[in-house]
């Protein structure tokens, strides 16, 4: 049985902008006690997601990413949380982030929070006070705009998150503190749409700062 850590957390990743955000916020409260399962979905550009992701890692020197084989697309999104609780519980993590950003759609937000509250009375049923994780939802209702205000904020690395619709050469970190250092392609639709919000920020959000790796690392209990 795993001894809980009152600071670890689990962050669900599909290697996006939101949730980078998520890992950092998460950083910021729990140094390097953070772990990252990886779970692209239906997402495109699994692999690219992957290496961003671990560049991630790399950064604030946090445990191995934890994957799982790709669930099927039929597999309901509940099914799938109540899968990465049941990881949480294994790795002593009292918290499971779940950076799902809906913006201004009320009614999936409003699905969404369901959803998590769904299955968090379901763990209750079956596991104990002390060993249950807590599902977050700290992105639910914000916007893109707002993310990549959050992102700025956090002096986000940019080259942890995958930005393209393709699968591609992993971006190369650059020092230039410039939009052109946006690790993206720039022109593909999912470029274009943060693009326009990322333009709105001072150029340093464009360019990655790279931290002071964290003290080492917490490894999950067996
Ligand atoms: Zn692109």
């Amino acid at each position: 049985m795993p001894t809980p850590g009152p600071t670890r957390i689990l962050v669900l990743t599909d290697g996006s902008l939101p949730a980078l955000v998520a890992t950092l916020l998460a950083i910021e409260e729990a140094a390097n006690t953070v772990f990252l399962r990886f779970e692209p979905g239906s997402r495109p550009a699994p692999k690219s997601r992957r290496r961003a992701c671990q560049r991630l890692i790399e950064l604030y020197d946090l445990p191995e990413l934890i994957e799982t084989a790709p669930p099927p697309p039929e597999l309901p999104i509940s099914t799938r949380l109540l899968h990465s609780c049941h990881t949480a519980i294994e790795l002593g993590c009292r918290r499971l982030v779940w950076p799902v950003s809906l913006g201004d759609d009320l009614d999936a937000a409003a699905s969404a929070a369901e959803h998590a509250a769904c299955i968090e009375r379901l763990l209750g049923l079956e596991v104990p006070r002390q060993e249950r994780p807590q599902l977050t939802t700290p992105l639910l209702d914000l916007t893109r705009a707002q993310i990549a205000d959050l992102a700025h904020d956090l002096d986000a690395p940019l080259q942890g998150a995958w930005w393209c619709q393709e699968e591609g050469d992993p971006p190369r970190p650059t020092t230039t503190r410039s939009h052109t250092s946006f690790p993206g392609c720039g022109a593909c639709p999912p470029c274009q749409r943060w693009l326009a919000h990322l333009s709105d920020q001072p150029p340093a959000l464009a360019a990655p700062v790279v931290r002071p790796r964290q003290a080492p690392r917490v490894k999950p209990k067996p």
